[in-house]
């Protein structure tokens, strides 16, 4: 396997990567975890199967917030105020055609940039 500098991957940061581990425990199904950052600063995980469907509850949180923002109360985090967006595989993580798949799939056209 050939190293490939990656263009321009989102990387979890250090409490998301806690949920994560958090959410992958309790998702014996999952392969990996999408992470959706919302414009306002809260967060929206959900563990994802193989077959791209969602393999957990989706989680909320806010950093340093005991709750999620009155927006996000309102409309549940709506997908239309995402900033970015992508998902953590679990190791080993699947193909890249793999990945693509399934991150069409779960995110669709809404892309990290
Ligand atoms: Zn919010």
């Amino acid at each position: 396997m050939k190293e490939k500098k990656p263009k321009k991957t989102v990387q979890a940061e250090k409490r998301e990567q806690a949920m994560i581990e958090g959410i992958i425990e309790g998702s014996p199904d999952g392969i990996g975890v999408v992470v959706v950052r919302l414009e306002c600063g809260c967060r929206k995980m959900a563990a994802v199967s193989k077959e791209g469907d969602p393999a957990s509850e989706i989680i909320m949180y806010r950093d340093q917030a005991q709750n999620i923002c009155a927006k996000c109360k309102e409309d549940n985090g709506s997908f239309m105020r995402t900033k970015e967006s992508f998902i953590h595989w679990v190791e080993p993580a699947p193909s890249e055609e793999k990945q693509k798949e399934i991150s069409l799939k779960v995110l669709g056209s809404v892309t990290a940039h």
